[in-house]
């Protein structure tokens, strides 16, 4: 057994043995919200936004992107279990601004391996053979951070299949501070709009 798979594995003994009443937990969010982030392994939605279990809606991907698949579970969170505003926090220091569509394709033809990141940037040190299936995903790269957080919550926003009525907040989480920024321009955008003018 791997090491990584010991220690998660002893963690959870631990926590099942200390979980007291959250067996009883409802399914829809406490809390009635839904964050959108990113994976980065630096931020930990339940410290930095208070979470409890069962409180909120947590949908991650790399970089927080308003990807099909994020606005698939934010739809569902809405329309099946009640969620009534959301956050779009992305975060400084994001490894989806030190590549592009491009440099990932590029590395992932020359080989599967990890690749390194160095000065004059990404390069891939591993063995062949890579493939060149990474031509058809677009992968959400990020370019100038503030304005990728408007344009996920306007992407989101704007969506057919999501009422006007919940409020989109758009945040940048500082890595160095854990402190969240808000980027207004998003959180103007992501605005719930008047009922009337909904229908
Ligand atoms: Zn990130």
């Amino acid at each position: 057994m791997s090491n990584v798979l010991r220690e998660v594995l002893t963690a959870n003994q631990k926590y099942a043995a200390s979980f007291g009443d959250k067996g009883k937990l409802a399914m829809p969010p406490a809390r009635r919200f839904a964050i959108l982030t990113c994976m980065d392994a630096r931020l930990d939605p339940a410290k930095f936004a208070g979470l409890a279990e069962g409180d909120a809606h947590v949908i991650r991907n790399a970089g927080g992107r308003a990807s099909d698949d994020a606005i698939r579970s934010l739809v569902i969170s809405y329309k099946l279990l009640g969620t009534r505003e959301w956050f779009v926090i992305h975060h400084t220091d994001c490894g989806m601004e030190t590549f592009n569509n491009d440099t990932i394709r590029r590395l992932l033809a020359s080989s599967l391996e990890t690749a390194t990141l160095d000065s004059s940037g990404w390069r891939d040190v591993g063995r062949g053979p890579g493939s060149t299936e990474a031509e058809f995903i677009d992968w959400l790269t990020i370019n100038v951070r503030a304005e990728a957080v408007v344009s996920d919550v306007r992407r989101i926003r704007n969506h057919p299949l999501v009422p006007g009525d919940i409020p989109i907040y758009g945040y940048i989480y500082d890595v160095r501070t854990g402190q969240l920024d808000e980027v207004a321009a998003a959180t103007k955008e992501g605005r719930a709009r008047q009922a009337e003018l909904v229908r």
